[in-house]
């Protein structure tokens, strides 16, 4: 889709009056994109950095209803939240899977089991889908045998679903594109265009890889910065309203905790939620809420204090598995911006999305990814009168676009097939042709193949090595070191399809090792 030359065709093409500007490209930027190219709308997506390396690609991976939002009441939250997954679950097939949980209950557990019952029958009535059911002790030691059994009283299983965030993001992104939209990485606003009302009517634009400009105008201007929010907003003199809150993860080898579901259980100190979970072929677990601090780069990462709050948990719940640092195969930390409304708990804070319009500038930030799609309805309606068009948005039309494929899946392993669907939509066929003897076959543990570096590096827009390796395919997340030990298979492979010459790849080597150890690695 971004083949050579991308970039230049669309910087050619800025200088015209848009309809919509979306600042961002994490998940709710891509959201409003995709829904204004549909609708018709001449919309641009601008993003600073890379697409989804915001927070959009440091989430725990959950397409879920909530069930912490439940409990803190927000309970409208848990009904579209369900409602999304289910539909992501059905259109999203192999990017979007269900992923099983079990809520192991013990004896010193407040509140005591049987809310949490109540909690899961009601969270499975919002689905209008029932499938929790009660363990007991002796169930639960055989569903997962290195859980701690010290109290064990039982529990529950239940279904949620688990994405690939990041390539969730590219996912609509790239069908925004072909519906008509444009989007540009690498492309930060610096400013904000007003008129003399004060009324903002463009962005101006800095190249992050060439250093050219642009002042473009637009009817609308979208926000859709995330935990920078109150940065773009600054510009119009306006106060800071987010509370910038920090959630970290451990990313562990799948044979040190083999795992066939999550398992989500109160942490031992603070009697948080925290989730461990399979997830590409590696054991996730997290997460963290903890206050950020004012500056935020674009690479967080996990404090000392978070690796110890995070281990203590593992220790406590797997404790033959006597888990060690050592065991850490990478972490990823994450920001977002919630409404500050001054909670001593920054876990008690509303996770539900809120909508400023301030002169015309529109925000839009908090929310979730399961919910992308009603965020980009709120944002584009509540635009409507600066909108040319009468447009309209139906809920029941499709949150990902049908690839013709998901009725005739590909002759492939049928696990492969479908997450080469999911992933890459339309385009997974492309991928297969394209692929060269062996490329589909797995990277190491991962249950990615060579053909998804290969496509990622000639069509998705890749500027830099980080973009290849954490976002396009998560290799320095799942591999030993970075996936650094497997850099003479990938440069192979990506160096002729990026056409970097020597120079530049071991530039761009020796930018992600060290962006690598300061922000994906064990903190010194
Ligand atoms: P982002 O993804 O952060 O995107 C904003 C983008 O704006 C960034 O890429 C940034 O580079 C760009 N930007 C900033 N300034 C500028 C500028 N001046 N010019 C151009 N671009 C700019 N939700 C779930 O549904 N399930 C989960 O399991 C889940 N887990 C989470 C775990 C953690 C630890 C956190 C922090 C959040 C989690 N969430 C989860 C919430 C979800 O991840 C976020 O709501 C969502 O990713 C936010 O997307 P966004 O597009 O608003 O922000």
């Amino acid at each position: 889709m971004w083949k050579s030359g991308w970039r230049d065709r669309v910087w050619a093409d800025l200088d015209r009056h848009w309809d919509v500007i979306v600042i961002g490209g994490g998940i709710t930027g891509a959201g409003i994109l995709r829904e204004a190219a549909r609708a018709g709308l001449r919309a641009l997506l601008v993003e600073a950095a890379d697409f989804a390396s915001g927070t959009s690609s440091r989430s725990s991976k959950l397409v879920h209803g909530g069930l912490r939002y439940l409990k803190n009441g927000e309970i409208k939250l848990t009904i579209e939240s369900v409602r999304e997954r289910e539909r992501l679950l059905k259109e999203g097939r192999g990017l979007i899977t269900q992923l099983g949980f079990l809520l192991p209950n013990f004896a010193a557990d407040r509140p005591p089991a049987w809310v949490f019952g109540l909690g899961l029958t009601l969270y499975d009535l919002l689905a209008m889908r029932f499938s929790h059911r009660h363990y007991d002790a002796e169930d639960m030691r055989e569903l997962c045998p290195s859980l701690t059994d010290h109290n064990l009283l039982g529990g529950y299983r239940y279904f949620d679903a688990q994405t690939d965030d990041a390539r969730l993001v590219l996912r609509v992104i790239g069908e925004a594109v072909r519906a008509g939209g444009a989007a540009l990485n690498y492309a930060r606003v610096e400013s904000l265009l007003r008129l003399h009302n004060g009324q903002v009517q463009g962005v101006a634009l800095r190249d992050g890889v060439t250093g050219r400009t642009a002042e473009i105008k637009a009817s609308v201007v979208i926000n859709a910065t995330g935990a920078w929010a109150d940065d773009l907003r600054a510009h119009l003199g306006r106060g800071r309203r987010l509370r910038r809150l920090r959630g970290s993860h451990l990313i562990l080898p799948a044979k040190r905790i083999p795992l066939r579901r999550a398992i989500s259980f109160l942490h031992p100190v603070d009697r948080r939620p925290i989730v461990i979970q399979p997830w590409e072929g590696v054991t996730l677990f997290g997460t963290t809420d903890v206050e950020h601090g004012p500056h935020l780069e674009s690479d967080p990462s996990i404090s000392a204090a978070e690796v110890d709050y995070l281990l203590t948990a593992l220790r406590y719940a797997f404790p033959a598995l006597a888990l060690e640092t050592s065991d850490v195969l990478a972490t990823l930390a994450g920001v977002r911006g919630v409404l500050d409304t001054g909670q001593a708990d920054p876990s008690k804070e509303s996770r539900e999305h809120v909508l400023w319009s301030e002169n015309g500038l529109l925000t839009v930030t908090g929310g979730k990814l399961t919910t992308f799609r009603l965020m980009a309805h709120d944002a584009l309606n509540a635009a409507r009168a600066h909108l040319p068009s009468q447009i309209r948005f139906d809920p029941r039309e499709r949150v990902l676009d049908a690839s013709p494929a998901e009725e005739t899946p590909f002759d492939l392993n049928p696990a492969l097939s479908a997450r080469l669907i999911g992933r890459y939509g339309v385009e997974a066929r492309q991928l297969i042709a394209m692929a060269q003897p062996g490329e589909l076959e797995s990277i190491g543990d991962t249950p990615s193949v060579w053909a998804e570096v290969r496509w990622a590096a000639r069509a998705e827009g890749v500027i830099h090595l980080d973009d290849l390796l954490l976002r396009r395919v998560r290799l320095g997340l799942l591999l030993p070191n970075g996936g650094l030990d497997y850099l003479d298979h990938i440069r192979a492979i990506a160096q002729p399809e990026l056409g970097w010459d020597d120079e530049q790849w071991t530039q761009e080597v020796v930018s992600y090792s060290q962006l690598w150890k300061r922000a994906y690695s064990m903190p010194l």
